[in-house]
């Protein structure tokens, strides 16, 4: 990389009226999460079929067990890294004014970040099926399986997106909004392959915003649309071009 594209991307990051930022798999994987998608990723061990939504409707006393292991027992362990904090300080100085992320892991929350649309949802919360009310996951006992919603027995499922379900409406507008108005969208860890998600930046691009992208491989938005592409770890990136910014 070279440092005039760090210094470029730095000064339309401070010169910004909006700026936003999209995160996905990549700004995880130094906390410990492993990539869904890809060799070695999780879909490659667990077969994504049964984390659909009627199937899991169906038998959730199968599915149960798979999400404590894979996004309660996994995810639970994780802590936020360098890059989720460098975003945290950049939203502190007024320098990010919202993030949207696909992750569900709430690591940009643990790290300090307030205004975050969580695209796919978010392991934090579950919601019941039958009384359709809402919980803190900490509330939740995973000791029998699956467990029952504490007001009315029904099942519970967690507050993310399963395959086979649409995104919530009020967060996708909430980002397409943010998207609408960002003038600056800082891409971090996602090459953007998952749809309507992929298509944020491209919001701002369309715009004439500019697009600043840390990715440790190329991706559609490299080739395409990125205006600045700092390659490397978003460990790394990303708090470098945070101190560039506030330096
Ligand atoms: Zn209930």
């Amino acid at each position: 990389m070279s440092n005039h594209a760090l210094e470029n991307a730095a000064k339309a990051l401070r010169d910004g009226r909006c700026v936003m930022a999209f995160t996905g798999a990549g700004i995880s994987v130094e906390s410990g999460i492993p990539p869904f998608r890809g060799p070695g990723g999780v879909w490659s061990r667990y077969d994504p079929d049964k984390f659909e939504k009627n199937y899991f409707k169906c038998h959730p006393e199968e599915v149960w067990p798979l999400l404590k292991e894979i996004f309660f027992d996994m995810l639970g362990r994780a802590k936020p890294n360098p890059a989720h904090r460098a975003l945290a300080d950049l939203e502190a100085v007024g320098r990010l004014h919202g993030i949207v992320t696909q992750n569900i892991d709430g690591l940009h929350q643990e790290a300090g970040s307030r205004v975050v649309h969580e695209y796919h949802g978010s392991t934090r919360r579950m919601q019941c099926m039958k009384c359709r009310k809402f919980f803190d996951s900490r509330d939740i006992s995973l000791e029998t399986l699956p467990p029952p919603c504490p007001v009315c027995g029904g099942l519970l499922k967690p507050d993310f997106v399963f395959f086979g379900e649409g995104i919530p409406s009020d967060v996708h507008h909430a980002s397409v909004d943010l998207a609408r108005q960002a003038d600056v969208c800082l891409v971090i860890g996602t090459g953007g392959t998952v749809q309507p998600a992929g298509r944020i930046p491209y919001v701002v691009k369309n715009h004439g915003g500019v697009i600043i992208e840390i990715n440790l491989y190329d991706t559609d938005y490299s080739y395409r649309t990125s205006d600045y592409y700092l390659q490397g770890k978003a460990g790394q990136m990303t708090p470098e071009l945070v101190q560039a910014v506030l330096g």
